[in-house]
Parts: C-alpha cells; structure tokens; sequence
C-alpha cells in the first residue's frame, strides 16, 4: 500500500490523467542513472473559495530555469501548468495537498542532452511535514555543493543526494535536522528549507549565491519588509548562530518552523516572544489569501 495514492488517486503524465499504476517509466532515462531532472514540491491550501496553490506562477518559474540550465527539453507555458494542476487538484477531490511535478529526462545512457523529456504532476492530501514542535538540529558534516560545481539554485534532483546524506546522519546522531555550511564556512541552509537568525531584534538570512533560494524565505522577506521587521541577507558563521537569541527554518513544506538547538547551543528566548512565532502565524495567514496588515492580529 503507497503512502501517496490509492486506487482513486489520479496523476497527471504527458497530457493524460491516469493512474499512478499505468504510468509507463523508461529504465534508460538520464533522471534515473545520472539525478538529471527536475522538480518542484508545492502546496495548495483549503479557503473557502476553494483550493489555493500558493505561489503556482514562481515555483513554475523555478521549474523552467532548471530545465534550462539543464538542457532538459520543456514546452509548457506558465498558465498551462497552472491550468492543468487545478485540474488534477479537482479531479482528485484535494485542496490541502502537496504538489510534486517532476520533468524526466528521456533515455540515454550517455551524458549529453538526453532531446527528449516526460512530465508528470503528482499530488497527495497533506497536513504538515514537522509539525509545530521546535526542532533539535545539528551542524552538518557535508557541505553544500560549490556553485561552480552545479546550478544550486535550480531544484535537480541529484542534488538532493547532498540533502538525504545530511538528514540521514542527523537522524542517526538523534536530531530532527542538519545546518549545512557552504564552501566559504558560512551557514548555507537546512537539507530542504532556508534559516533566519534574530540577534537583538534584527533578523539575518544568508543571501543568494550558496542556496536554495526559497519562495517561503521571499515571502518571508516581504513580509518583513511590508510590517517592519528589520530584516538583512548577509552571510554569517556557525558561531554566529551559536550566539543568536532564536532561530527558524523557511520552506513550502516546513512553512515556518522554530529551533530549539543546534548542536549543545540552546536558543534563549522563548519562541513565543520571537520574530520567527509572528512570522508563522503571518506566513499561515498570507497561504490562504487572507493575511491581515495590523501585525499584533497576527497572532
Ligand atoms: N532549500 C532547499 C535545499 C530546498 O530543497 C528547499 C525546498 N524547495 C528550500 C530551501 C525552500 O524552498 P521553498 O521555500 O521554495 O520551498
């Protein structure tokens, strides 16, 4: 029995909307043997006008600059794949779910462009990844990748190989998470979320350059911006962090989620009393459309 679909469960592959059990795969496409493909992980929400795909059009955007960059064929428009996975939302009943289209390279077994790709959209019913609890993380020990070794900004899938070898350490050493440093030293981000450091008021958010840069960390970003919260890109150490008063991760699935420690640091200040607990509460009003601007209503 999947954890992701059932017998009703629809997805969307090449133009059809069929099962995820007819869907026909390629053993020789490059996604499998070499981690060329990309994807993206979305959410929708339930409101009551409906389902509401959050920022559909950026993480479309973010899909077709990694297939540009890595020369993986890819013939949708924006509105197209907008269109499609409200329809497959519908199809399948959903409207809290989580997204997951994935462009697959076709068959060769070399390592040039493979010329040709598949496209698929899958979507699951979904609540949240971490839950409300603040997370016990710890100081990777594998880097993230040189951005001269690849495109870190594009959602690859062999990328990923970097962000399963840190979860998986971090779990067996009995954390939730990892803090991957980039080649410089500087904190980077977690295996799959940015991280927002508050010192004296003041919030700090590595730049682009080393990182994912995430739709939730831009709309964090504006939030900020738009309520007042002084907010900075800059790079900063892991002694740095170690000297934070709070601490939190940014991401489409994580939304917004605090820390508790990393590595024996415990962050002081209660969680509640942070930037970071507002900035949740503002995040889960800003998916469903119905933000308030008067800050203290954010929670
Ligand atoms: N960093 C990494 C490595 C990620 O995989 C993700 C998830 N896409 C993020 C950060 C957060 O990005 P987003 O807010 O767009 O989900």
């Amino acid at each position: 029995m999947s954890p992701y679909y059932n017998d009703k469960t629809l997805i969307f592959a090449d133009g059809n909307y069929l099962s995820p059990t007819e869907l026909k795969g390629d053993s020789y496409s490059q996604t499998l043997h070499y981690g060329n493909g990309v994807f993206e992980g979305i959410r929708s929400y339930k409101t009551a006008t409906g389902a509401r795909i959050f920022r559909a059009k950026e993480h479309y955007e973010r899909l077709i600059y990694g297939t540009e960059v890595m020369n993986i064929p890819f013939h949708y428009s924006i509105n197209e794949l907008i269109d499609i996975t409200y329809k497959l939302l519908d199809l399948n009943g959903f409207q809290d779910a989580y997204i997951r289209p994935i462009v697959v390279a076709g068959a060769n077994m070399g390592l040039g462009s493979a010329g040709e790709s598949s496209f698929i959209i899958q979507c699951w019913e979904w609540g949240k990844l971490m839950g409300d609890k603040l997370l016990k993380v710890r100081t990777s020990s594998f880097q993230r990748p040189n951005p001269k070794s690849c495109f870190v900004d594009a959602k690859v899938t062999g990328h990923y190989i970097n962000s399963i070898l840190a979860r998986n350490e971090s779990s067996v050493s009995g954390h939730d998470e990892a803090i991957l440093l980039d080649i410089n030293n500087n904190v980077a981000e977690c295996s799959g979320a940015n991280v927002f450091i508050e010192k004296d008021g003041q919030l700090f958010t590595p730049p682009k350059g080393h990182i994912m840069p995430g739709i939730t960390r831009t709309t964090i970003i504006e939030i900020c911006q738009e309520f007042g919260i002084p907010v900075e890109e800059r790079h900063f150490t892991i002694d740095e962090m170690k000297s934070a008063d709070s601490a939190f991760f940014t991401g489409t699935a994580a939304e917004v989620v605090g820390l508790k420690s990393i590595d024996d640091y415990v962050f002081p200040k209660s969680w509640e009393e942070t930037h970071g607990y507002r900035l949740m509460h503002l995040y889960k009003q800003e998916v469903l459309g119905e933000r308030s601007n008067n800050y203290s209503k954010a929670i």
